[in-house]
């Protein structure tokens, strides 16, 4: 098994590329026993470089040098840092790593989508948890869906992860290191050029903060571990390329557009506060009105950098053409991109799957608002959703479900 884990994505024919899963058992499990600098922020690393006694005036220079080659070049040994002088090199390796997230398993679908299971040292009685990443190859764009917390505290009724208590938020370093992590794997480190000499495009070029967990919720860490993904001496992800999706603490969303820049995504799924209430229990603290106003405030929003809503297909729930139209009303003056999301129902969920003729039908309602491609799916097929339950399904990802995925990976 383990030939398929190094397999690079370059490599991946159909007939190869038969779907896998290889998981580690816990038992294997030992928490890092050195800080590894992978993810860390330029703060981060400079106390890292003091710890080993680096002088305070040396700290910039020498934090831009180890920059480049963790973000850049994706060094995966100190000896490789060649600009650093040999001393400090050593002295890095004696008291740091650079170690990346542990992958319990990894899937690769015969599209090229990659799911990993990462397993991340526990808080307290040193049991690991588990998160998940996935990576969702596109004919324009390569799009990383990357986790937040270990489970979350809020509990969408049609969400799986919801019915997971929160065990704890990732740090900075744990968020920008599944970047890292998907560099690694899919070999998408300093690209080669093409034959008109322009250099080849990243594999990773686009970031969605839509896997476990809420983004606003863990404030600090997603600025600051997405301010590593974004700089430009880096990893490179331009914050228009990277999309923090929100059930809406409203609260927080204004302090994103300030503080993290990034393109956002509202998990609406409603129309009514009646509803809302029920699938979003969030909306009792912060009702539609509030979060509408938030969103039509959002630093930066223009038609340029309009902002995602998201809105779960569940049957006979919130799928009438009603629904709808007063959804096209209720984002009227908003500059809007409304994303419809198959629901993808989980053991023991009360809720199905609108049918695809009902979809097709709304969306034409809010394809005709102007609002183009809504759901991107192939017509006529049963077609269901992913991110919220990705921890759950370590099976081969299911058509429906990279379908889904693709559909929410919709970021411009
Ligand atoms: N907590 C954030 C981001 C993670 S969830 C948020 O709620 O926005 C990413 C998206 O997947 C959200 O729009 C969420 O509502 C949606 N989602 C969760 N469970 C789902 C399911 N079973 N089927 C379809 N979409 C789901
Ligand atoms: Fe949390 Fe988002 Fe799931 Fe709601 S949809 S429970 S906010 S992860």
């Amino acid at each position: 098994m383990s030939a398929v884990l190094t397999a690079p994505l370059a490599d991946t024919d159909p007939a190869a590329a038969a779907p896998f899963i290889e998981k580690r058992p816990l038992a294997t499990y030992a928490a890092p026993a050195q800080p590894s600098l992978v993810g860390m922020t330029r703060a981060a690393l400079a106390d890292a470089l003091g710890e080993i006694g680096v002088p305070e005036r040396q700290r910039r220079m020498r934090v831009q040098q180890i920059w480049h080659w963790l973000y850049v070049r994706g060094a995966q040994d100190f000896d490789a840092m060649t600009t650093l002088a040999k001393d400090l090199r050593a002295a890095l390796a004696r008291r740091f790593t650079l170690a990346r997230l542990e992958i319990a398993a990894e899937q690769i679908s015969v599209d090229g989508t990659r799911k990993w299971l990462i397993r991340l040292p526990g808080e307290f009685d040193g049991m690991p948890h588990e998160v998940e990443c996935v990576y969702i190859p596109e004919a324009d764009r390569g799009t990383l869906c990357v986790s937040s917390q270990v489970g979350c505290t809020l509990n969408c009724t049609f969400c799986h992860t919801g019915t997971q208590r929160l065990v704890r938020n990732l740090t900075a370093g744990e968020i920008a290191a599944q970047v890292v992590l998907a560099r690694d794997r899919l070999g998408d480190w300093q690209r080669g050029t093409n034959a008109s000499g322009e250099p080849e495009k990243r594999l990773v070029s686009n970031i969605v903060m839509m896997g476990m967990g809420e983004p606003l919720y863990n404030f600090e860490a997603v600025r600051d571990g997405l301010a590593v993904v974004a700089d430009g001496d880096g990893l490179s992800i331009s914050k228009r390329r990277i999309t923090l999706s929100t059930s809406g603490v409203v609260p927080n969303i204004a302090r994103a557009g300030a503080e993290i820049g990034s393109m956002l995504a509202v998990s609406l799924h409603a129309v009514t506060d009646e509803l809302r209430d029920q699938l979003v229990p969030l909306n009792r603290k912060y009702p539609l009105r509030k979060l509408l106003d938030a969103c039509r405030s959002y630093p930066g929003v223009s038609n340029a950098r309009r902002i995602t809503f998201e809105y779960v297909m569940l049957k006979g729930v919130n799928d009438s053409l009603v629904d709808a139209k007063a959804l096209v009303r209720l984002l009227k003056g908003i500059p809007a991109k409304i994303n419809l999301i198959p629901f993808n129902p989980w053991p023991g969920t009360k809720y199905e799957c609108s049918d695809w003729e009902q979809i097709e039908k709304f969306s034409e309602i809010v394809f005709d608002a102007g609002y183009s491609s809504p759901v991107r799916t192939p017509r006529g097929r049963d077609i269901l959703a992913a991110c919220g339950q990705l921890k759950s399904a370590t099976e081969k990802l299911s058509v429906r479900e990279r379908l889904a995925l693709r559909a929410m990976a919709m970021t411009d």
